[in-house]
């Protein structure tokens, strides 16, 4: 059983060094790699440079704001985005893209978070590297466990990111108009409709 064990730190690890890795080396092939477990898009009365250039004066400045928009990881119009990272997972993808609107109606920004996974891997396995006495009953519980952390830490993240409400706020002066609960793009709604997606008033 300590050959599984060691087998599957190994594994752990070496998919933390991977997404490392990638995450600094090959950030926009990253961002964009495997399946976004949840995207919205949201249309604002604003054209595509002027999104762009207040997503870009909101990213430069220093404050307190809970969104930061990394400095360092805008290509073209995609913006890759970072909480404070004790606030997450250590390198979640989350990924901005402002496009022109169809007809005349202004940019559409669209946003999409995917997974990440070694976080909760790696500190199982280091957990698992010191318990080698009951290693057999671990080593069943590993991988039920990891599932576990991924979706509670996922969901956590999602609640976290649902209507990036710092970026909204940004943007709400360009026109910008999205649920507060639930991230529904609101846009040619009534100011004071009620949301159609969960019934929040407006
Ligand atoms: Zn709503």
């Amino acid at each position: 059983m300590l050959t599984v064990a060691l087998l599957l730190a190994m594994v752990s690890f070496a998919t933390f060094v991977a997404e490392t890795f990638l995450y600094f080396g090959f950030v926009k092939w990253y961002y964009g790699a495997g399946p976004a477990l949840n995207s919205q898009c949201w249309q604002t009365r604003a054209s595509r440079q002027e999104v762009v250039e207040a997503i870009d004066s909101a990213r430069k400045r220093r404050g307190k704001e809970r969104l930061k928009l990394a400095s360092k990881r805008r290509a073209g119009d995609v913006f890759l985005l970072r909480f404070r990272w004790w606030d997450l997972s250590i390198w979640s993808r989350v990924m901005v893209r402002v496009v022109e609107g169809p007809g005349s109606h202004g940019a559409v920004i669209g946003y999409e978070v995917r997974p990440f996974v070694s976080p909760a891997m790696v500190a199982l396995s280091v957990l698992l590297f010191f318990e080698s006495s009951r290693l057999q009953l671990l080593t069943v519980g590993y991988f039920l466990v990891v599932v576990l952390m991924y979706a509670i830490g996922l969901w956590w993240e999602l609640r976290k990111l649902r209507g990036l409400e710092p970026l909204r706020r940004e943007l709400a002066g360009l026109g910008l108009a999205v649920c507060a609960k639930c991230g529904y793009d609101r846009f040619g709604l009534q100011p004071e409709a009620v949301c159609p997606e969960c019934g929040a008033p407006g």
